[in-house]
C-alpha cells in the first residue's frame, strides 16, 4: 500500500522516532507548530478516526495508552494537547490515523 506513515513504520522512510511498541509508533512532526509535536500512530493502517469501529478501537485505545508515557518522555509536565483531524474539512493531509501530541509551550485556546 502507497502510505507515507506505513513506510514510516516500516523504516522504509525515515523518522526521528520517541516511542515504539508492538501496537504503536511515534516521531516527530516534520513541522512541527510547536515546541513539542509528535505524531502518534497505530501501526495498523487505518485510514483516519472514520475507520474506527468495534473490531479496529483496539489499535486507538493502545494510542492512548501510549500518549502518557511519550508526554511524560518527552517533559510535558505542563500539559499537551491531543488533535486528529478526519478528512477535508479539518485538512487531514496524510491518510493514516495520526494523533498530534503538542505542548511545550502555551497553546492558544482557539481549536478552530
Ligand atoms: P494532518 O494534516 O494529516 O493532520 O497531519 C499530517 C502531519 O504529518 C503534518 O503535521 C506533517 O507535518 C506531518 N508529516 C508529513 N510528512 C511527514 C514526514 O515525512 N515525516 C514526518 N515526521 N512528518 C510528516
Ligand atoms: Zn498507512
Amino acid at each position: 500500500m502507497d502510505c507515507l506513515f506505513c513506510k514510516i513504520v516500516a523504516g522504509e522512510i525515515p523518522s526521528k522516532k520517541v516511542y515504539e511498541n508492538e501496537y504503536v509508533y511515534a516521531f516527530h512532526d516534520i513541522n512541527p507548530q510547536a515546541p513539542t509535536h509528535i505524531l502518534v500512530i497505530p501501526k495498523k493502517h487505518l485510514a483516519s478516526t472514520d475507520e474506527v469501529t468495534g473490531e479496529t478501537s483496539v489499535h486507538v485505545a493502545k494510542v492512548f495508552e501510549a500518549i502518557p508515557h511519550i508526554a511524560a518522555e518527552a517533559g510535558l509536565t505542563g500539559g499537551y494537547r491531543v488533535i486528529t483531524n478526519c478528512g477535508a474539512d479539518a485538512c487531514q493531509s496524510v491518510r493514516h490515523l495520526h494523533f498530534h501530541v503538542l505542548g511545550g509551550k502555551q497553546l492558544p485556546e482557539n481549536m478552530g
